[in-house]
């Protein structure tokens, strides 16, 4: 009988994430960095918060469609070297391709070098005066920016897969911002224009990638702090049930974690608001007043989040 509940349980559960901050903080982020604005933006964003904050995932969504898409979200950078600063990975795009070849670029992760690519893209989209472009970039943007902020976004053991930690991607991203969120300051102050925008990124990336060690290490202390029987639980989600680290264990690697999560959350929010501000300075500071469309109804979701991920395993 009891082999059959476990049957039963393990057909009707799944895992609790398998998106980049999951859903919830990447919105969250999103939303959060429109208060950073300066006037001359932020009606215009502000009357466009839903779409921006719900267009928020669109990019994972995109992997499901896309196999080019998941490179886009994450970089191993331990594939090229181990020791901060990560001055042998070419920090221009064209000189990285020279140099190790689109293949490995693309098997590896290419987040930074995309963060300048769709930053660019948005510049462009503010000189056409591109409604529709300038919300969907400025969602975009604002997801690769969260994900280049994950430290396990920054590393091959993205997953804890080669330290006997299956599921840590998840539970840094996703269950801790999910249970501790309401807890967090998310007001960063203004945004600020960004002189060299590759120097700004790629320290945001160096800054995740020197937390690896501690987000697997603190993991292990949590663990080791609690009796295994009560490091998972099961719990409802809709009509789901779901298997998920328990709250005891949650609150003890966060509290490990002394705010890590909180301020890579800041950090995100300020540098996505600083990225839409410096694109909108980039273009000549168009008038968004001028854009009629803003009142239109909310750009929609169109993308169906069936199936699995294209491209490399998915982190859960
Ligand atoms: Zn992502």
């Amino acid at each position: 009988m009891s082999r059959f509940i476990i049957l039963l349980v393990g057909l009707f559960t799944y895992p609790i994430s398998a998106n980049s901050w999951g859903f919830f903080a990447h919105k969250t982020i999103n939303h959060a960095a429109v208060y950073t604005l300066p006037t001359e933006m932020f009606g215009f964003y502000k009357a466009n918060i839903a779409s921006i904050t719900e267009l928020a995932v669109q990019a994972d969504k995109r992997r499901y469609l896309l196999k080019d898409e998941a490179p886009r979200h994450y970089l191993d950078a331990d594939y090229y070297e181990s020791v901060i600063p990560l001055d042998t990975i070419p920090r221009n795009y064209d000189s990285a391709i020279a140099w190790y070849g689109t293949d490995t670029l693309m098997a590896h992760g290419i987040v930074p070098w995309h963060v300048m690519r769709v930053k660019w893209w948005l510049t462009k989209a503010f000189i056409e005066r591109d409604f529709t472009s300038i919300i969907k970039l400025s969602a975009d943007l604002g997801h690769y920016v969260g994900d280049l902020h994950v430290p396990l976004h920054t590393s091959h053991n993205y997953n804890g897969q080669y330290t006997g930690q299956r599921g840590i991607h998840g539970f840094w991203e996703s269950r801790l911002p999910e249970l501790f969120c309401d807890t967090y300051d998310l007001f960063t102050g203004k945004a600020v224009y960004i002189f060299n925008i590759e120097n700004t990124i790629w320290s945001k990336f160096e800054e995740s990638y020197s937390a690896v060690d501690s987000v697997l290490y603190l993991d292990k202390l949590s663990q080791d702090a609690i009796r295994d029987d009560h490091l998972y639980t099961f719990e409802q989600r809709g009509r789901q049930t779901v298997r998920t680290q328990s709250k005891k264990y949650s609150s003890a690697y966060h509290n490990g974690l002394n705010n890590m999560v909180e301020r890579r959350m800041r950090s995100s929010v300020l540098c996505v608001g600083s990225l839409w501000y410096t694109a909108w300075v980039d273009a000549g500071q168009p008038d968004l007043d001028l854009l009629t469309s803003n009142t239109l109804e909310p750009i929609k979701d169109s993308f169906p989040i069936n199936g699995k991920f294209l491209g490399r395993e998915e982190p859960n």
